[in-house]
């Protein structure tokens, strides 16, 4: 991957996340922009000849294998059954912290169970952190999206004094 080395964060403000994502409708279309780049594809047999359905947790079929898909089917997000706005906003509030948000700070702001929000931060560390930090309009660094939790503020401070950048 290759992106550029800030040395200070530029993502979007939260009223800018919050215009751009006031609803359910508006965060699924975030998450299929990131999980089909090229198209919509069936997440069994990875058919592209499919088509929507009015139906509201499966909005999907595929034509070749004649199955029911999200956007959710067959990623992290298949186990949960938080809206995709939450997870959106608690995307946000991760990458835009910068030693990473706390589960009882996504339990308090996005008013889920703490034992949800620590479920959805790992999640979010494994699966999302570089898919969402491109979609947020990035540049969000390489270190601070990795590195949560290990060098911490102290090491990407003397990072930034000595200009020196791992890069993506
Ligand atoms: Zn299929």
């Amino acid at each position: 991957m290759t992106g550029p080395g800030r040395s200070h964060r530029k993502g979007i403000t939260l009223l800018a996340l919050a215009r751009r994502y006031p609803n359910e409708e508006a965060a699924r279309e975030w998450f299929e922009a990131i999980y089909w780049p090229e198209g919509r594809f069936c997440p069994q047999c990875r058919g592209t000849d499919t088509y929507a359905c009015p139906q509201q947790t499966m909005p999907y079929r595929c034509r070749t294998c004649r199955k029911r898909f999200s956007v959710r089917t067959g990623t992290v997000l298949q186990a949960s059954r938080l809206p995709l706005l939450q997870w959106t906003y608690a995307i946000y509030l991760e990458m835009t912290a910068l030693k990473g948000v706390s589960s009882m700070k996504l339990h308090r702001d996005l008013g889920i169970t703490q034992k949800s929000a620590w479920f959805m931060l790992q999640r979010i560390r494994e699966a999302f952190a570089p898919l969402a930090a491109a979609a947020f309009e990035g540049p969000v660094e390489a270190n601070e999206t990795y590195g949560w939790g290990q060098g911490g503020q102290q090491a990407r401070a003397q990072e930034a004094e000595s200009g020196t950048r791992n890069g993506w």
